[in-house]
Order: structure tokens, then C-alpha cells, then sequence
């Protein structure tokens, strides 16, 4: 089931097939560097942060699944994804969380001096985002920020602006269902070496939300802490037991 992926400016990836969508199997710090690589092609890549949601989305829309397989590089994001590659006998390294990839991201462009383009979240949160970041890694030039709340008209206009400001690395912080087929559509035109879809990361940034304490990520229990939080993700939520379902029947066949 283990296969090799080998993409332009990232070099060979390990990946595992977790019910048709190839995962990396690279640990965080082998990820960091290949994205290095990535920033020095110069050349466009989406890095999509994979959690069961993520996958169950794939199997139900063109456009999502569409994403995944353009993809450069998807990484393992949920312990749903690490525990179903271990299912299927292909584990993974390790969790390669998005948010902790985009902290290892900043620290690695704070040494090469790298910026970054923050899109995404309400107007505050992605202001007091990139704020944050700022001051945590002053040596990452912050490009450009722009809110997520856009429609079809906006996006040539901000997808020039981004261009133009030419940053190393985009976050693009929107609802899962909708920022990889966005980041798919106009990867090429915004010509970013790393462009990665962070979800709710802003808001954590921003100190708007928290994320759940390490021992409940430990416990594989983030899904839990975000749902007990916000009550209002229970739909989105009924994914994961569909997931389960869909790796225990790919297991058997
Ligand atoms: N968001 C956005 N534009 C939109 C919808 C959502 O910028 O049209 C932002 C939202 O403010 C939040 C992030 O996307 O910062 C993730 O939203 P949510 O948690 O609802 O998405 P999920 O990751 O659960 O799909």
C-alpha cells in the first residue's frame, strides 16, 4: 500500500493511501524540510492538513477530492488519519498537526527570512493573527493580511494582491469545506511556493479560541474539546464515525 510520491521542489514523499487519498508519512521536522525545498523551487505548492472531516468531504465532493489528489503534499492533521493508517498496516510517522506546522513554518523563515501572507478569519482576528505572529517571529516579513469574508467577485482582486506581494508562504485560514478547492483554483496564479489551508488557526493565533490542553490532544480528544465548545460543530462532528465506518469497511474488502 506504501507508495512514492515525488513532486517538483519537494523532493521524494512517503505517502500512505487512507481511503484514496495519499498521506504523508513524514515525521514534523522531515516535513519542515521539505518544504524548505518547496520555498526554494519557487514554484506553487498546497500543503492540505488532512483530518477525517477533510476525507469524508473528499468522498462526497468533486471539487474537494479534486483538491486532494492536486495536492502537493497532505499531511497527516487528525488522530483519526494517524489511527486509520495504522488500520490499514501503513502508519504514519507521527501527527503532523497544521497549527504546529505553521509555528515550525514561522521558526524555520525567521533563520531564512521568509514572509507571509495571512488570508483568512473575521478582520480582527486576522489582524490580531498576524500581530501576534509578528512579535513571536519578528524576522518573518508579514506580506499582507486580508479577512476571509469574500465572495466570487473579490477573488481576481485578491488573488492579484496576493501575487503581488509575492509573500514565501500563505495561510489561508476558511471553512474546511471550501479553502482547498479555493487554494486548488488559483494556487498557479497566486504563485506561492507553500500555500496551506489552516482551518480555525487564526482564531487560536488571535487568542479568540483555544486550543484543547495537550493532555486531551494526548488522549486523541481535540475533536471532543472543539465540539464541547462549540456545540454548533456536532453536524460537521458526525463525520469522524462515518470515517471509522468507511476505514473498518476498506479494511475488509
Ligand atoms: N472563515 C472565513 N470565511 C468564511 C468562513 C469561515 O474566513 O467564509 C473563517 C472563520 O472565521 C474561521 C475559519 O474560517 O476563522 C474556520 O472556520 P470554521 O471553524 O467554521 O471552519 P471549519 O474548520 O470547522 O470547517
Amino acid at each position: 500500500m506504501s507508495q512514492t510520491h515525488t513532486e517538483s521542489g519537494l523532493g521524494k514523499i512517503p505517502v500512505t493511501s487512507i481511503l484514496g487519498v495519499n498521506v504523508s508519512k513524514l515525521n514534523m521536522a522531515d516535513t519542515v524540510r521539505a518544504l524548505e525545498g518547496a520555498v526554494a523551487s519557487g514554484r506553487p505548492h498546497q500543503i492540505i492538513t488532512a483530518n477525517p472531516i477533510m476525507i469524508m468531504a473528499a468522498l462526497d465532493s468533486e471539487d474537494n477530492m479534486r483538491a486532494m489528489r492536486e495536492a502537493e503534499l497532505i499531511v497527516p492533521d487528525g488522530a483519526g488519519v494517524v489511527w486509520a493508517a495504522e488500520e490499514f498496516g501503513d502508519p504514519v510517522a507521527e501527527r503532523v498537526a497544521g497549527f504546529d506546522l505553521l509555528h515550525q513554518l514561522m521558526k524555520r523563515g525567521e533563520e531564512l527570512g521568509w514572509s507571509a501572507y495571512l488570508l483568512g478569519a473575521a478582520e480582527e482576528v486576522v489582524q490580531e493573527a498576524a500581530d501576534r505572529l509578528q512579535k513571536q517571529y519578528p524576522k518573518v516579513r508579514i506580506a499582507g493580511v486580508r479577512n476571509g469574508y469574500f465572495g466570487e467577485s473579490e477573488n481576481a482582486r485578491i488573488v492579484a494582491d496576493i501575487r503581488a506581494a509575492k509573500p514565501d508562504l500563505l495561510f489561508v485560514a476558511r471553512d474546511a469545506k471550501t479553502q482547498e478547492p479555493w487554494i486548488a483554483k488559483y494556487k498557479q496564479e497566486l504563485g506561492v511556493p507553500v500555500i496551506m489551508g489552516v482551518g480555525g488557526s487564526f482564531d487560536v493565533i488571535s487568542g479568540k479560541t483555544k486550543r484543547a490542553p495537550a493532555v486531551m490532544q494526548k488522549m486523541k480528544l481535540e475533536w471532543f474539546y472543539r465540539l464541547a465548545k462549540e456545540p454548533t460543530r456536532l453536524p460537521r462532528m458526525m463525520a469522524l464515525p462515518q470515517f471509522m465506518r468507511a476505514v473498518k469497511k476498506a479494511k475488509k474488502a
